[in-house]
C-alpha cells in the first residue's frame, strides 16, 4: 500500500470516531467485521463490480450490497431513473403509477404474487406476512427454521427451545418470552421434525416461514422435496406457507427460486434487496384473497409513510426491466467460474471446504462435509475463513465479512474481475491453511 500522506484517511481512526457516535460504528451489525476481526472498509463510492474506500483504493466486490446490485453498482440506467424521479419530488404520501407498474412487473414474473404491498425493508415484509397469516387463520403460533434469517422483528428473533419444544426462546435481548413463545423453531431440512410439531400443535399454527433457499447461514439448498413437504403439511393443517425471497427474489433467476423449483405454490411471498435496485424498497405478495385482508380493504393493519417511495420504485422498475435472461446467464456463468476457482485454490492448499450453491448464489463452508442445517454450518473453521478473508481483502477483493454469508456477483463482474479474484485466491487459500 502507498505510504500514508496528509490526505490519507486513517480508517482505524475513522472507525474509532464512528464507534463514538454509532453503536459499534455501524448501521447494521455484520458490517463491523466482528466475526473476522479488524477495521471495516469505509466505502466512499461503488461502480460496476468495484467498491472504492475513502482513500480511493479499489476492491472487486463480492458483497454487492448483500444482493441488490444484480446489475452492478451505479448502473447508469438505474441511476438515471432515480435522478429523473428525484427531480419530480422525493416523496408524496399518495399513490403513484410507478407502484402499479412495479407491482405488475412483479406479478408477471412471480404469478403467486397476485397482489403486492410495498414496504421499505425485508424486515417489514416478513413481519407483515406473519401478521397477515395470523389474521387469515385466527391462530397465534408460527414456525421458522433454525439458522434462517427473516429480518429483525421480535417474533422472528426466536431461538430453538429444548427438544421438541413448541415454544421458542428469545433470540435477542429485548425480545419478550411472550413474543418468542409463539414461534416454534425447527431444524432445516427435517421433514419429520416438522411433522411432529404439526402433530402436536397443528391447529394453533398460522404459518411456516422459510427462505426459498437459505442463504443467511451460508447457502444451504433445500433437500429434494423439502419445500414441497412444507406445502403439503401446512395445507393438511390449514396453515399458510410463506416463502421468503427477500434475498433470492429476482437474483437466482427472473422469477426467483419459485421460478426455478416448481411444483408447489406458497400462499405468500416476500421480496426485498434486488426488487428495490439498491433503494429501500421491499414487498410482500400473495393470493389476492389473502392480500385483501390488508388495510384498507381488510382488518389486518399495515402502513408506511415512505412505502412505495417514488425514487425506490423508479430504481426497482429500471432494475427489473434490465434484468433479462442474458443478465442471469452472465451472472450464472461468472458464479460457476468463481465456484470452480475457489474450490481449486482451497483443494490445492489442502484446506477442508465445501462449496454449496443454489443457482448463482454460493458460499464456501470451511469443513469437509456437506451442510444441511444450522448445526452443520456452525461446525466449520471460522478462524480459517477469517484468515482467507483478510488475505483476499489485502489483495483487493472484498468478500462478505462472515463465514455464514452468500457471495454475490453481478452483471458487471467481467473476465477482468474474475482474473483479479483468481490471482488473489492461491495466497488466501495458503493463509487459510496456515494456523
Ligand atoms: C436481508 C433479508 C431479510 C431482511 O431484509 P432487510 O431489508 O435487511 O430488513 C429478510 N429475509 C431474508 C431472506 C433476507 O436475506
Amino acid at each position: 500500500m502507498a505510504a500514508m500522506n496528509d490526505h490519507t484517511i486513517d480508517m482505524d481512526r475513522l472507525f474509532a470516531r464512528a464507534k463514538g457516535v454509532i453503536p459499534g460504528g455501524v448501521s447494521s451489525p455484520v458490517r463491523a467485521f466482528g466475526s473476522v476481526g479488524g477495521t471495516p472498509v469505509f466505502v466512499a463510492e461503488a461502480k460496476g463490480a468495484h467498491v472504492f474506500d475513502v482513500n480511493g483504493r479499489d476492491y472487486v466486490d463480492l458483497v454487492c450490497s448483500w444482493g441488490p446490485a444484480l446489475l452492478g453498482h451505479a448502473h447508469p440506467q438505474v441511476v438515471e431513473a432515480v435522478q429523473r424521479a428525484a427531480a419530480k419530488g422525493l416523496s408524496f404520501g399518495a399513490p403513484t403509477s410507478a407502484e402499479v407498474e412495479l407491482a405488475e412487473l412483479i406479478r408477471s414474473r412471480v404469478p403467486v404474487a397476485e397482489q403486492v404491498r410495498f414496504v421499505s425493508t425485508g424486515t417489514e415484509a416478513t413481519m407483515t406476512a406473519l401478521r397477515l397469516a395470523r389474521g387469515a387463520t385466527g391462530r397465534d403460533k408460527i414456525v421458522k427454521f433454525a439458522g434462517l434469517y427473516h429480518g429483525h422483528s421480535d417474533a422472528l428473533l426466536a431461538a430453538a427451545g429444548s427438544g421438541l419444544a413448541t415454544q421458542g426462546l428469545p433470540g435477542s435481548a429485548g425480545v419478550t418470552r411472550a413474543a418468542a413463545g409463539d414461534t416454534i423453531v425447527v431444524d432445516y431440512n427435517d421433514v419429520d421434525a416438522l411433522e411432529r410439531v404439526f402433530a402436536e400443535a397443528g391447529d394453533e399454527i398460522a404459518c411456516v416461514i422459510v427462505e426459498a433457499v437459505p442463504c443467511n447461514m451460508g447457502v444451504v439448498p433445500p433437500a429434494d422435496g423439502f419445500n414441497a413437504a412444507i406445502r403439503r403439511i401446512t395445507e393438511q393443517h390449514g396453515a399458510l406457507m410463506i416463502v421468503d425471497e427477500v434475498l433470492t427474489g429476482f437474483r437466482v433467476g427472473p422469477g426467483g427460486w419459485l421460478g426455478i423449483e416448481q411444483g408447489y405454490t406458497p400462499d405468500l411471498v416476500t421480496f426485498g434487496k434486488v426488487v428495490g435496485g439498491g433503494m429501500p424498497l421491499a414487498a410482500l405478495g400473495g393470493r389476492a384473497e389473502i392480500m385483501q385482508l390488508l388495510a384498507p380493504v381488510g382488518p389486518v393493519y399495515q402502513a408506511g409513510t415512505l412505502s412505495g417511495n417514488p425514487l425506490a420504485t423508479a430504481a426497482g422498475i429500471a432494475t427489473l426491466q434490465l434484468a433479462d435472461a442474458d443478465v442471469y446467464a452472465h451472472v450464472d456463468r461468472i458464479s460457476a467460474e468463481l465456484q470452480g476457482l475457489v474450490d481449486d485454490a482451497l483443494t490445492s492448499a489442502g484446506v477442508p471446504h465445501v462449496v454449496q450453491h443454489a443457482s448463482n448464489l454460493f458460499s464456501v463452508f470451511f469443513r469437509d462435509e456437506p451442510v444441511r442445517n444450522y448445526a452443520d454450518a456452525q461446525a466449520q473453521d471460522t478462524a480459517a475463513f477469517g484468515r482467507f478473508f483478510h488475505s483476499m481483502l489485502a489483495q483487493g477483493v472484498a468478500l462478505p465479512p462472515s463465514a455464514f454469508e452468500a457471495w454475490f456477483v453481478s452483471l458487471a463482474h467481467d473476465d477482468h474481475a474474475v482474473s483479479r479474484i483468481a490471482d488473489a485466491l492461491p495466497a488466501a487459500a495458503r493463509a487459510a491453511a496456515t494456523k
